[in-house]
Parts: structure tokens; sequence; C-alpha cells
């Protein structure tokens, strides 16, 4: 409920004009009722005619003076359109996650503007093949060679695609007007949809589902047609058939005449997911995410809007894509961090898509094989309904997985950063001409720079992190792009010792080709995939055999599956348990799971070898045994205690500034408001990245059992915050943060 005098009032959110609000007086009857999102009639332009609009902000602030204001005519209720769904998935968001209503707004709306259809220009002739080649032979007597050409064609073909008149045939506009008016041949337009699919492929039926798929299947569509909708989460070890389940869900929604909404992550967007997609749906699939033109994007909602779609598949944007009749949604790699955003709003594409489920009365499908400790922990309570497939429909089995000791290596006198046996196992895979991948789990790519006489590390000058190591002596910072060369002395001590601490995919590389000459090695991180599809390229490239290894930063471990991969490394297993962050031991456990999925997916069995410096750590221990149950209980454990989500709610309060001390002295101010209330505060203390781009950086964090109790946290806040007038301090917040700051 929100109190106030005045309602900010959007009347056409056709796009452009979503900043354009209008301002109208509550009356006493709706005064407290009101609220954003809601939609109304007010009277609209010079007759009063009554319009509908929606509320995107209650407030006590006048804009004009009282008397000019109209007032509002009532609320509207019961069938709305589409759009009505949107702004009030927006301000759900905005409520939850904190954000002004109208970039709220602007993300819920896949399309900023309207766009003209596209027009495809063909020519027709009017007469039959024998009349044209009557009139052919005259052009020829005539010496008309141009109108020759194209009458030519147009013998043996009706229609001909005007571009390709003009184009290839080089027939200019100006002779094709003369026979159109000669009444030879009619020039049309038609308009069209863009289409981003551009796929050919036979229509191919699903394969029979096996038990504990088809049980999936059975439940959630018979709870759908009992009227229950739900969230379910499919826990599938990799290759368990969980896509073949989607599609199976997918058929059975289209049946029942509704839509689907599938995401995955935005890298695991390939021509193999979108060919499975299409060889079942057909051209009633479709595909949203941001590497579409504005074209496309507007073409794929107006195709959803008139229900030409049963199907878009996207990354998490894609579930603002406008379904009339949506009914379920699905979410693939549920645990994936991208399906959280990194910009305000910071919206979690699963709770989006629970409430956006409950809005349209549509079911809520979650998959994985390592299940977000969150999603687990609903299922453990009962929230969601959980499935287990624990088996592969094609056979096959998981690969065996070793765990080697690092520091019994070095002990035993090897300094190299691959073991012994991981040697010796490569070299075998040499000798068979099959292939291994060496995945360094880190999510920077290069080492630092620092001296071993002082301990100096060389940093960048505007961020606060250090600098980079990369090939031909240049250091680069990751946040703002800064580049410099090494120096060749410590600018500290002067003295010679300033090293490259050498751990990135570079280094690898090198070490690779000076243990093995000869070695066909092919390289992916944030170095080698910055052009456009070198991606797809490097992964078509190992997929043909042009390799024998594979050398990657976590990009390698995702999706795609190399049958003659029959060994995965993992070099340093415990890097990624050194974040300073309470999900380290989640994502260790994910992202060595998922390597080791990488192992073995054809007919030879796979070998998993995990190097690290902690094997006793229990997400190295757990992966190892591929025991996703155990890990998820000694886990679970460690959030409770520690007072971390699932278990309990966080917001992150990130205060930035131009100025050091003002920024101080904001998140100081915001601290104070805080402490009095009953909640459990963090800081304020410097973010772990204390500067970025010479921005300073100050982080609270907040933490309460009640989700609640911290959108109250965040409304005071922002309040307090709105109250100082304008700044150049800015505040963002993050619920249940993915990365400390
Ligand atoms: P996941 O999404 O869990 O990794 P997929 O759905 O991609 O698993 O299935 C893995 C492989 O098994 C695919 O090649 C798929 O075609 C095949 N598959 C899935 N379900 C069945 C089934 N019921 N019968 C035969 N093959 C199946
Ligand atoms: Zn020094
Ligand atoms: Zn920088």
């Amino acid at each position: 409920m929100t109190r106030g005098r005045y309602a900010n009032i959007i009347i056409d959110i056709s796009h452009e004009k979503v900043d354009r609000t209008f301002q109208y007086k509550i009356p006493e009857a709706l005064a407290g009722i009101l609220e954003e999102g809601m939609c109304v009639q007010v009277p609209f332009g010079k007759g009063d005619h009554l319009r509908q609009g929606y509320v995107v902000a209650v407030t006590d602030h006048a804009e004009f003076p009282e008397e000019k204001l109209k007032q509002v005519a009532g609320i509207v209720t019961g069938s709305l359109p589409v759009e009505a769904d949107s702004i009030r998935l927006a301000a759900w968001m905005k409520r939850t996650y904190g954000s002004t209503m109208i970039v709220a707004l602007r993300t819920v709306l896949p399309v900023k503007q309207s766009m003209k259809p596209k027009e495809k220009k063909k020519l027709t002739r009017l007469l039959n093949a024998e009349e044209t080649r009557s009139v052919l032979a005259e052009c020829v007597r005539k010496h008309q060679s141009a109108k020759a050409r194209v009458l030519e064609e147009l013998v043996s073909e009706p229609e001909l695609p005007y571009e390709l008149v003009t184009g290839k045939l080089n027939v200019s506009p100006a002779a094709l007007r003369s026979l159109e008016s000669q009444g030879v041949i009619r020039i049309e337009s038609e308009s069209y949809y863009r289409n981003p699919v551009k796929l050919e492929a036979e229509k191919e039926n699903g394969r029979v589902l096996n038990e504990e798929q088809a049980k999936v299947r059975q439940k959630v569509l018979s709870d759908f047609d009992e009227g229950k909708r739900k969230t379910y989460l499919i826990h599938g070890i990799t290759g368990s058939g969980k896509t073949e389940v989607y599609l199976s869900l997918i058929e059975g929604m289209i049946k029942r005449k509704k839509q689907c909404i599938v995401l995955i992550p935005e890298i695991a967007l390939t021509y193999q997911t979108l060919l499975r997609f299409y060889k079942r749906f057909g051209d009633r699939v479709s595909v949203m995410n941001s590497t579409l033109s504005a074209g496309e994007k507007f073409d794929q909602c107006e195709r959803a809007k008139k229900g030409e779609l049963d199907v878009i598949i996207g990354p998490r944007s894609a579930l603002f894509v406008p379904f009339p009749n949506l009914g379920m949604i699905v979410i693939d790699e549920e645990h994936e961090s991208s399906y959280k955003s990194e910009t305000m709003p910071r919206y979690h594409a699963r709770e989006t898509a629970e409430y956006l489920a409950g809005l349209k009365n549509a079911s809520l499908v979650l998959g994985s094989a390592t299940p977000s400790l969150e999603a687990y922990y609903r299922a453990s309570e009962g929230k969601y309904e959980l499935f287990t497939l624990n088996h592969r429909p094609t056979g096959g089995s998981l690969a065996s997985v070793s765990v080697i000791d690092l520091r019994r290596e070095l002990k035993e006198g090897n300094r190299s950063i691959f073991s012994r046996r991981l040697q010796e196992l490569m070299e075998e895979r040499l000798d068979k001409k099959e292939q291994t991948m060496l995945f360094l789990n880190r999510r920077g790519y290069a080492g630092f720079v620092s001296c071993r006489a002082c301990g100096y590390v060389m940093k960048c000058p505007h961020c606060d992190v250090s600098l980079s190591q990369h090939m031909g002596g240049r250091m680069v910072c990751h946040y703002c792009g800064y580049e410099t060369r090494q120096p060749k002395t410590c600018p500290e001590c002067t003295s010679p010792y300033i090293l490259g601490f050498k751990a990135g995919t570079e280094q690898i590389e090198q070490q690779l080709r000076l243990r093995f000459p000869g070695i066909r090695v092919l390289r992916m991180d944030g170095d080698t995939t910055r052009k456009k599809d070198s991606y797809e390229k490097i992964l078509a490239a190992f997929s043909s055999g042009e390799a024998d290894v594979l050398v990657g930063t976590q990009m390698i471990v995702k999706g795609h599956d190399f049958p003659n991969v029959t060994l995965v490394g993992v070099l340093a297993a415990d890097m990624s348990l050194n974040d300073s962050d309470y999900r380290a031991g989640e994502r260790t456990f994910q992202l060595l799971t998922q390597a080791a999925g990488r192992a073995g997916r054809g007919q030879r069995p796979g070998e998993v070898l995990i190097q690290t410096y902690r094997p006793e750590h229990y997400s190295i221990l757990r992966s190892a045994s591929q025991d996703y149950r155990a890990f998820y209980e000694e886990e679970i454990l460690y959030r409770g205690l520690g007072g971390y989500p699932p278990v309990v709610h966080m917001v992150a309060i990130l205060i930035t500034s131009p100025h050091e001390k003002r920024g101080e002295a904001l998140a100081a101010g915001i601290a104070n408001l805080i402490r009095e209330e009953e909640i459990t505060l963090i800081g304020p203390a410097k973010a772990s990245i204390g500067k970025i781009n010479d921005i300073y950086r100050f982080v609270l964090y907040c933490k309460s059992a009640e989700y609640k109790i911290l959108t109250g946290i965040k409304d005071k806040v922002e309040e307090y915050v709105n109250g100082l007038g304008p700044k150049e301090e800015s505040i963002q917040f993050d619920f249940d943060p993915m990365n400390s700051f």
C-alpha cells in the first residue's frame, strides 16, 4: 500500500514514450489503494476522453499547481492487454531489487521503439510463357539487352526477387518501370517478419522417454491440467536427458495452445542447441538475445504477441518477450551466474520467472546438473518439486575422477604446473590420437607482476586491482583497459627481480610446447575470444581434430560435447576457492563437476585429473566423488552457520563516488540509518576493489531472514539519499549477490 496524493501515469507504453509521464490527482476513494503498476482510466487530451494508462509512481510531490491536475477516473480490472503484465513486472522488480520505475520499465520492454516492417520486392510476369517469349524476341531485335536479360529469366520463372534483377542481372529500375508500363510485369512489395533463425532441417520426432524422464513429463503436465502451478527442479547429471524432457514438455504445452520461454545461458545459445529446437518445432521457434538488431527484436515480439510463435529461446532477457498465453518457463543450467543482472535492477531470472509465472498462470521448470543452493534449498523445504535423473539414456558412464595433491608433487621435486600423472596421461592421449582439455579454474586469465625483493605488486593507477601480465611485456588492467609496459626494475626498490606470477593460460600454452614438442594447442580465454565468432571457431577447430589439447578458462567447460576428449585436467582446482565470497565453494564444485562432464562423452571412457593444493576441501572431494547431495549438505550447513543466502537473505549496498571522502561520509550516514533497525549490518567498508576507473567504491551488507525487511531497508535508504538532493554519489542495491563487491 502506497500513500500519496498524486499518481504519475504513462498513457502510451508503445516504446519510445515510456519516459513521458502525466500527473493526476488520486481521488479520496482510491487513496492508499492505487499503486505502481496498476492499470487505470484517466481523462486525456482536449476532450477529456477516457484512456487507459499505467501508474509508475505514487507521490506527494505535485509537478503542477493542484488545480491544474485532473483526477484518476478509476482502476481497470478484468482482462488486460499483454503490456499490463510487463508494467506489473516492472513495478515488482523496482520493489524487489531497487531501481527507478523508468529503468525497470526499460528492462522489461524488450523493444525500445517500433520498427517499420521489412519489405521484400518482387516482380511477377503478367503474360504467359509463350507471350513472354515473343516480347523477348522483340527486345532482342531492338537491342534492348537489359530488358532481354530479365525476360529470358521470366520465361522459366514467373516470379523473380527484385534484388536479383537489379543486382545480379544488372537491370536498371528504369528498364523495369518501362516493362511494367508495357503491361509485361508487375512490381510488388510484401512485408515480412525479420527472422533471426536461419535454419532448415527436417522435422524430427522426440525420443521415447525413459522412466525417469517420463515421470517428470507426466507430473508437470497433469499438475497443469489440474490447474496446479508450481516450480519444478530437475536435478540430472549431464547427458541424462534434461533437454529432451524440456522438448517433450513444450510439445505438451503447444498441444494445450500455450507458449513457452526457454532460458539458457548466453554462451550455450549455439547453432546445435537452436537446431535441436528447430527440428522439433520448426518455424514456431525463435530466439531473443543481445546480438539481434532492433528490427529483429521488434519482429520477434510482434510474432509472439500475435501467437505466431510457440517457443522463444534466449538468455535472461528473453523472459520479457510478451506472450499472450504463456504456459511454461524453462530455465536450463539454472545455477549459472549469468542469470543475475549486473546492472540495475539487479534481478535474478529465477525469481523474476517465478513472479512472471504467477502473473501469467504458468509453470516453471528449472534444470541443472549442479543446482544452485537456492533452488535445492527450496526443493528441500518443499517449495519446489524435485525430480532426479540419474541415468544416461545413451548409456555411457560418468568419467573416473582422481585428485592429485600438488604439495606432494613439489615435495617430491616436481616444479612443473603439470603433475607427473597428468604428464603420463597426456602422453598416452597423444599416442592414441585422443584429445585433452586443460582447464585453469580462474576468473582472470593472466598472472600479476610482483617484485621478489620487496613484494611490490604492479597496480592499475585508476583501479584498485593488480595489472595482468600479457605476452610481449604488456601489462593490462582488466577493469578499465589501462595498458603499460612491464618495467625492467622495481619502481619501489629498483631490484631487477620483478617478475610475473605465471599462471595464465598463455603460460600454460608455453609450458605445454616446451614439455611436448610438436604438440598442437588451441587456447580459449578472454584474449582469444574477443572477436565475434572466435569462440565458435575455436570450438569447431578443436572438434574437427585440429589440435591435441584445448587450454582455457571456465568458458571451455560449458556445454559442447567433444567425443574424442578422453582426458580433462584441472590445473589448480582451488584457485576459485580463494575468491573472497561465500559462493566460492559452490562455484568451485560447479566448475569441477562441469569440467568432469566434458570427459568421455563419446564411446571411450573418460578420465579426469584434479590437481589441487587443498585435496581435503569438501568442494573438491565431493566433485571428485560426483556427489552433489553430500556437497549440498555440507555447504548448506556452512551457509546456515555463517548466515548466508539461501538460509538468510542479504543485500549489498554499493556507494560510488568520484571523491573518496564524500563517498565514505555517505556510506557512514547510511550505516547510521540502518543501525536504527534490528538487523545484522556489516560495514561500511571499502569495497574489495576500492576503486574502478577513478571512482571510489564503498560497501555495506545487511542480513535478515526476511526478504521484506531488507526491501524495507532499501526503501528507507532510497528515501534518505533522495532527501539529500542531487549528488555525484550514487548507490546500488544487490540482493542476495552472486559476487562480493
Ligand atoms: P542433458 O540436457 O541432460 O545434458 P540431453 O537431453 O541433451 O541431456 O540428452 C543427452 C543425449 O541423450 C542426447 O543425445 C539425447 O538425444 C539423448 N537422449 C535423451 N533422452 C533420450 C531417450 N529417452 N532415449 C534415447 N536417447 C535420449
Ligand atoms: Zn621491489
Ligand atoms: Zn584500471
